[in-house]
């Protein structure tokens, strides 16, 4: 039943009501040791000031998965201004969807007020081309729980007496391991189609499987991402490929054609040349391999990957014109397209493209060179870049290690043996034109280079 359709909030509530279930304390497995102290804090507050406060969305579904949650949102009654007074450490944020952040240290939690189906004239909600681009109506709880994307992320903990309130279907589909829209398919994509990714990620994170409705629904409608502003699409990005679950998260958007969209000629690449695959999914699984020992990972290097080859197919069609400079040119002009889908921040396509830039200089017979590059503040990553290129290409296997060896004998390890492989030049695919590049000049944005 599409409860969203129809326009009367009252009946929605009266419906949506009729179907709550129930799940009492005995009958669930999520015990408060497991929320986190500032969590039950702010619940425990808000309660005691006589709102509703509940636990919601991936908290809830993540404890009843035995998972530990990554973080706590909490929902109520409370408008943002009544949450405010409460806290001292409490911001409000957010213009067209207004939420509460309560601060604890390096804690933050989350609380939305339940959002409202009606839209009374005021201006507070806003749809612009079916899409909700504003929305300040609030409601009730039942209002609340059928807006939300997925039924196993509507399940609400309630702090009053510790059940779990389910108005959608979503315990069972948590049982079940599987992800379903909440309403109809087609109007909740058209809606919002990030939902589409965030789909991918859940099943890549949670092994969940997807609804059959769902994935045709992400098939059609997935493609409607390219409209998504590039700022929201970074995040979500972020949120699939640096979360521990990057290659399942790829494959999975390969498999809906969601790669084909966000990131259109690395896909293109990758079908033609399956060394392009090979360094992705290497690239993906060493981030993953990462982030479960608890080290650093940079979206730098993690957007290297994803867009190389893109930046080697460029590079080859360039090439094949005959005149500039090919890899430079590719990868100027990859940064500026990619930019129009996924907004990645300076910080990190300055570093992405020094890393690409880097490449074609462990290509070298000199030995002033060499010690230059070993001197280069971006070294290390450019070298980590080299190993993974490697990994998908034999042909560099060589020249990997020779630098390898460079870093603890010194520039000469690069310099013997075999002369340089002319083959294993910049780009993997493509000979390489010889030509001096210009040198950048100090303060001069690498990224900001548009194309001609
Ligand atoms: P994660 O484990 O990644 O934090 P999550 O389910 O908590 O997963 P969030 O992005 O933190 O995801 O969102 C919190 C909750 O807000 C979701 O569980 C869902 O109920 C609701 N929500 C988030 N994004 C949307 C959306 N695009 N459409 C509808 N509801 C959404
Ligand atoms: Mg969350």
């Amino acid at each position: 039943m599409d409860f969203l359709e129809t326009s009367d909030p009252a009946d929605v509530r009266r419906r949506v009501a009729a179907q709550l279930r129930v799940i009492a304390r005995a009958d669930h497995c999520i015990s408060r040791q497991f929320i986190s102290p500032n969590a039950l804090r702010v619940l425990y507050r808000l309660r005691d000031a006589g709102f509703n406060a509940c636990l919601v969305g991936g908290a809830v579904r993540d404890l009843l998965l035995g998972n530990r949650p990554k973080d706590f949102d909490v929902a109520t009654n409370a408008t943002p201004e009544e949450v405010k007074a409460l806290f001292r450490n409490c911001r409000l944020i957010g213009r067209r969807f207004r939420l509460a952040h309560v601060h604890y240290g390096e804690e933050i939690i989350e609380v939305s007020t339940f959002r409202g189906l009606g839209d009374d004239g005021s201006g507070d909600r806003e749809v612009v081309d079916g899409r909700l681009t504003r929305d300040n109506v609030y409601g009730s709880i039942e209002e609340d729980a059928v807006r939300r994307d997925f039924t196993v992320n509507a399940l609400y903990y309630a702090i009053e007496d510790f059940s779990v309130r389910d108005y959608v279907g979503g315990y069972d589909d948590v049982q079940r391991r599987q992800l379903r829209l909440i309403g109809d398919v087609e109007r909740r994509f058209r809606e919002d189609p990030v939902r589409a990714l965030r789909a991918v990620r859940f099943a890549a994170k949670l092994g969940f499987s997807i609804a059959d409705d769902v994935a045709a629904g992400i098939r059609e409608y997935g493609p409607l991402i390219v409209d998504a502003p590039p700022a929201r699409l970074f995040d979500e990005m972020l949120k699939l490929f640096l979360a521990g679950h990057a290659l399942s998260g790829f494959r999975e958007m390969e498999r809906y054609g969601l790669f084909a969209v966000l990131f259109p000629e690395s896909s293109q690449a990758i079908r033609k040349d399956p060394r392009g695959r090979a360094l992705i999914e290497a690239a993906l699984a060493s981030t993953d391999a990462r982030i479960a020992l608890g080290r650093p990972v940079t979206p730098a290097f993690l957007f290297a990957a994803l867009l190389w080859p893109a930046v080697e197919h460029r590079a080859a069609l360039i090439a094949e014109r005959g005149h500039g400079d090919p890899e430079g040119e590719a990868s100027a002009q990859i940064v500026a397209e990619q930019a129009q889908r996924i907004a990645l921040p300076k910080r990190f396509s300055l570093p992405m493209q020094e890393i690409w830039d880097l490449q074609p200089r462990f290509v070298t017979n000199q030995r002033k060179r060499v010690q230059r590059l070993l001197a280069h503040p971006r070294f290390r990553a450019a070298y980590d870049f080299l190993l993974l290129r490697s990994s998908a290409n034999l042909e560099l296997v060589e020249l990997a290690q020779r630098w390898d060896r460079a870093q603890h004998e010194g520039p000469d390890a690069v310099l013997s043996g075999q002369p340089m492989p002319e083959k294993a030049a910049a780009v993997d695919a493509p000979a390489k034109k010889k030509r001096r590049r210009r040198r950048r000049k100090p303060g001069e944005a690498a990224g900001a280079v548009a194309p001609e």
